[in-house]
């Protein structure tokens, strides 16, 4: 056996909810655990707010995700090209340029243009 279980959120002796997450009765009470449709990602937020994830279920990287496939491909292959030849904040610049996005949206847009698995500074 593990030993007891402890709240992800404070410490104190928890139980899981939600399948994978451990919390004690009070932060259970304040945090609603909830997982992605697409990639089945774990998101909290409080209980009290609108879920983090938004209304369709779905974590940022997904609705990140989401948005690019309707962006051009030309243009996602654009800044890819440039965050790889000139660096990654080159490529959040060129993304904020091309797609007119906020900078946080820019960098989570480029992280994903990333080919998968490839490291980068
Ligand atoms: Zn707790
Ligand atoms: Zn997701």
């Amino acid at each position: 056996m593990m030993g007891d279980l402890c709240c992800e959120m404070c410490g104190k002796p928890g139980v899981q909810v939600a399948g994978d997450a451990i919390l004690c009765t009070g932060c259970s009470e304040v945090w609603a655990v909830y997982h992605c449709d697409r990639c089945g990602i774990r998101m909290m937020s409080r209980s009290s707010e609108r879920p983090a994830g938004g209304p369709d279920g779905l974590c940022c990287f997904c609705r990140m995700r989401a948005r690019l496939e309707e962006v051009p491909e030309a243009d996602r292959e654009r800044i890819l090209a440039t965050a790889l030849e000139r660096g990654r904040v080159s490529g959040i610049r060129e993304a904020r340029q091309v797609l007119g996005w906020p900078l946080r949206e820019a960098v989570l847009a480029v992280e994903l243009l990333y080919p998968s698995g490839e490291g980068h500074p």
